[in-house]
C-alpha cells in the first residue's frame, strides 16, 4: 500500500448505505472498488455508475452472506476481477439488521444474524488474507450498540462486540506485515434505506439530544473515517475501535 498508486478495495454491503458511501469515497481516492451485493443488484449497478460517472473504477459482485461457501465465492468473484493483482484495503461493511429484544428472537433468527454478521466476515478475512499485501488494510464497520447497553440491540450488539475482538485480535497477528486491522463504530445514521426509521416523532430529537455534535449522522460521515484508516496516514493505528458517531452518549 504505501506508496503504491492505483489501490484496490472491497466493500461488503456497497449496494446502499453507508457501503456505498465507502465504495464511493474510496473509489474517489483513486482505489478500483469492488462493490459487493447480496441481493441489490441494481443498487449495486447504481453505486459501480456512480463512481464511474466521477472517474473511478468498479465492478460489481454478488455473494449471499450468512450461508455456506459465501466468503469463498466473493472472493473468487473478487479473485476475478482482480486477476491477479492485490487486494489493499477489505471493508467488511455488510450486516444484517438489529434484531428485537430478548424474547422476540428465534433461534433461527439469531443464528442468522451471528451468520451474516460474525461467520461472514471471519471467513471472508481468512479468504481474503491470500490476496492482501504488507501494509493492507482491514476494517470491520461495528456499532455504538457496542457500548450503548440498549436491550431492544442485544443480539445484534453482540455481533458487533465479536467483530471488534475480531479486528482487535488479528491485529496482533497480522502487524508483522505491516497490516492494520481496525473497527469503526457508527452511531444512528441516516440512510436511504433506514430514514423513515428516524421519522418515529421524538426519535431524532432523542438521538441529536444525546448527541455532542448536536445532529443525526450520515454515510459520508462515516465514510470518510473509513477512508482515513484504509490510509497511508492512518498507518500506525492498529487493534482499535474508532467511534464515528459524533459523540452519541458521551454521559
Ligand atoms: P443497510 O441495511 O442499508 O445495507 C446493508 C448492506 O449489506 C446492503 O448492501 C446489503 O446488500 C448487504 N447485506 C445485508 N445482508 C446481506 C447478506 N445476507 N448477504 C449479502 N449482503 C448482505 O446498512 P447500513 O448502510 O445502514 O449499515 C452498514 C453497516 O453499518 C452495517 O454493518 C451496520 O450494522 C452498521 N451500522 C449502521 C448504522 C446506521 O444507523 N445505519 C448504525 C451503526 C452501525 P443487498 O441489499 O444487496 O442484499
Amino acid at each position: 500500500v504505501n506508496g503504491r498508486t492505483g489501490r484496490t478495495a472491497l466493500v461488503t454491503g456497497a449496494s446502499r448505505g453507508i457501503g456505498r458511501a465507502i465504495a464511493a469515497r474510496l473509489a474517489a481516492d483513486g482505489a478500483e472498488v469492488v462493490v459487493h451485493y447480496g441481493s441489490d443488484a441494481a443498487g449495486a449497478a447504481g453505486t459501480v455508475e456512480a463512481i464511474e460517472r466521477a472517474g473511478g473504477t468498479a465492478h460489481a459482485v454478488r455473494a449471499e452472506l450468512g450461508v455456506d461457501g459465501d466468503a469463498e465465492t466473493l472472493l473468487a468473484g473478487v479473485a476475478e476481477r482482480l486477476s491477479g493483482r492485490p487486494l489493499d484495503i477489505l471493508v467488511n461493511n455488510a450486516a444484517a439488521a438489529p434484531a428485537g429484544p430478548l424474547g422476540t428472537t428465534s433461534r433461527a433468527e439469531f443464528d442468522r444474524l451471528f451468520a451474516v454478521n460474525v461467520r461472514a466476515p471471519y471467513f471472508i478475512v481468512e479468504q481474503a488474507l491470500p490476496l492482501l499485501p504488507d501494509g493492507g488494510r482491514i476494517i470491520t464497520i461495528s456499532s455504538v450498540a457496542t457500548r450503548m447497553a440498549n436491550p431492544a440491540q442485544t443480539s445484534f450488539a453482540m455481533t458487533k462486540a465479536a467483530v471488534e475482538t475480531m479486528s482487535r485480535t488479528l491485529a496482533n497477528q497480522l502487524g508483522a506485515r505491516g497490516i492494520t486491522v481496525n473497527a469503526v463504530a457508527p452511531g444512528a445514521t441516516r440512510t436511504e434505506a433506514n430514514g423513515d426509521v428516524f421519522e418515529v416523532p421524538g426519535l431524532a430529537a432523542r438521538i441529536t439530544g444525546a448527541t455532542a455534535l448536536d445532529r443525526l449522522g450520515s454515510a459520508d460521515d462515516v465514510a470518510d473515517v473509513v477512508a482515513f484508516l484504509a490510509s497511508d496516514a492512518a498507518r500506525w493505528i492498529t487493534g482499535q475501535v474508532v467511534d464515528a458517531s459524533g459523540g452519541l452518549f458521551l454521559g
